[in-house]
């Protein structure tokens, strides 16, 4: 009894998340589901269309989706944001449209794991830089476990 009064209230988790319960409908539906789709085709494109160098098709999706984004306020995950180039809006497949590498400017060099920075570099010569040496425990908040709802239930659920 006392234990259903509790799940009821809204609290705050371990991580100072305040739970409260779930929407039950999405307010930007089609413009995710627009989103979505153009993301797939974009990395769809770019893993296999080998003959075009360019990324031609490819990009042009990546803009359109950034360009809906931008006008719908819609809010990306910062997976999906990272997987395409701010430059030349290429989706970063890594030996195909980048290569990514471990850099450490500092002093002693390794010897300072601190200083990591993991460098995604663009094929356009344009670079991501992720200081991961500061916090390796560091995850997005769509990364940590149950801040995303999953509403196809695919992985159980309640
Ligand atoms: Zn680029």
């Amino acid at each position: 009894m006392q234990e259903e009064r509790t799940k009821q209230q809204s609290e705050v988790d371990d991580n100072g998340v305040l739970c409260i319960r779930p929407p039950r409908t999405a307010g930007n539906k089609e413009h995710l589901q627009r989103i979505n789709y153009l993301m797939q085709l974009a990395v769809f494109h770019t893993a296999h269309n080998s003959k075009d160098t360019f990324q031609g098709l490819s990009r042009e999706y990546a803009s359109n989706m950034d360009l809906i984004q931008k006008k719908t306020k819609v809010a990306l995950m910062p997976t999906v944001k990272r997987r395409v180039c701010k430059q030349c809006r290429r989706i970063q497949l890594p030996t195909k449209t980048m290569r990514s590498y471990i850099e450490n400017k500092s002093k002693v060099g390794r010897l300072n794991p601190k200083a990591d920075v993991v460098v995604y570099q663009c094929r356009c010569g344009g670079v991501k830089r992720f200081p991961v040496g500061k916090d390796r425990t560091y995850r997005t908040y769509t990364e940590i476990e149950g801040n995303v709802l999953d509403l196809e239930g695919t992985h159980g659920g309640d």
